[in-house]
């Protein structure tokens, strides 16, 4: 894919690595709200107005949005501040209103993204359009779901593509509310080096008091900016009343940020780091050493306990390893899911090398593969 950068297509973009503000209501509920609302963020250096029109709540009964009467809204703002607008769209007939109305960007939520059906539904309404698209994240941590949906607009035409990060819905994202998952936009960015990568700490947080954290994680990992939902007056807001910041709370937001540099041309500071690095590249050595041996042994196991005909899965030694080994985790100054992480990996790779050993896989032909 040959994309072009947010910071060309966007006209008041600011260039070189300075980060990219989206910011607006979550919903917009009623013209006097979204204009407050707009004109709050754009003192606040936002770069581009957001409202959801059209709201994918998870049940029914839940405010859904007002439609296609608060677009109007939107332009209004738009006209006031000077700034692009953009709104979620979720079928082609939201494509639709909100181009016929002049909304200036599109995105397509994380309930959108993960349905290839709906997906191209939109990119088939968007076939011979100009307009910029960003694609946030499937619900579910599916990186190549997250590429076939930026595809699928790449194929009808659109090459103005940003990403949008806004963690993943999994049983157990406590604190957040969406867990971040962070190696997957990081891993989208290798496949895809131009495309532009925009933070939604608001919904990976859930919260007002986690929002600095994300935002500052994604400021250090390199992303272009951030979507960040701002109300008004958060406390009555009809949708995601609890993560949204009032324009002064986002200047308080901005102000509280580190901004670091990429790199640094101090020659203490490279040697000093090439040090480090070294002690990494050592230290990662003897782990994978340590990790080829663990496994000959699991496989001396395998060997042992198929002599005997004794099952694989051993639940109390599982168990035993790990509740031993989350203590020693804890006790190192380890992160407990993390270590759950580590551990489980371990155990899955054991597990699949004596089955291998254990039950050859046959061919159809009865022949081993
Ligand atoms: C939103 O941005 O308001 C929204 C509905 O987000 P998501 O698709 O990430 O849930
Ligand atoms: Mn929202």
């Amino acid at each position: 894919m040959q994309l072009t950068s947010m910071r060309s297509w966007l006209p008041n973009a600011p260039q070189g690595k300075s980060p990219i503000l989206i910011s607006g209501p979550c919903s917009a509920e009623s013209r006097k709200q979204v204009l407050a609302s707009c004109k709050g963020v754009a003192e606040q250096g936002a770069h581009m107005l957001r409202a959801g029109i059209w709201k994918p709540r998870t049940r029914p009964g839940s405010f859904e949005g007002v439609g296609e009467v608060g677009l109007p809204w939107l332009i209004e703002a738009g006209k006031a501040t000077g700034l692009p607008t953009c709104c979620e769209v979720a079928k082609a007939e939201h494509v639709a209103a909100a181009l016929r109305a002049g909304v200036d960007v599109l995105w397509i939520g994380a309930r959108t993204s993960v349905n290839p059906f709906a997906v191209q539904e939109v990119a088939d309404a968007l076939q011979g359009v100009d307009v910029p698209v960003m694609v946030k994240n499937p619900v579910n941590p599916d990186l190549p779901l997250w590429i076939g949906a930026l595809e699928r607009l790449y194929k009808a035409g659109i090459d103005k593509l940003a990403a949008i990060h806004r963690g993943f819905s999994v049983s157990n994202a406590a604190p957040y509310r969406n867990l971040p998952i962070w190696y997957l936009p990081i891993d989208l960015r290798r496949e895809l080096p131009d495309l532009t990568l925009i933070n939604d700490p608001s919904h990976i947080a859930g919260r007002r008091s986690l929002l600095l954290q994300v935002a500052q994680k994604a400021l250090d990992l390199d992303f272009d900016g951030w979507m960040i939902e701002s109300h008004i007056d958060p406390e009555v807001a009809l949708s995601d009343a609890a993560q949204q910041v009032t324009p002064n709370g986002l200047r308080n937001l901005l102000d509280s940020l580190v901004y670091r540099t990429a790199q640094s041309e101090d020659p203490e500071f490279k040697a000093n780091l090439e040090a480090l690095r070294y002690d990494i590249d050592n230290i990662d050595q003897q782990l994978f050493d340590l990790l080829s041996q663990r496994m000959e042994v699991a496989r001396e196991i395998g060997k042992y306990k198929q002599a005997n005909n004794v099952q694989i899965l051993q639940m109390d030694r599982w168990r035993h390893i790990f509740a031993t080994r989350s203590r020693q985790a804890r006790a190192g100054g380890l992160n407990d899911r993390f270590a759950e992480q580590v551990l489980q990996a371990l155990h899955e790779e054991s597990i699949q090398q004596q089955t291998h050993m254990m039950t050859p896989e046959k061919a159809p032909n009865g022949r081993a593969q």
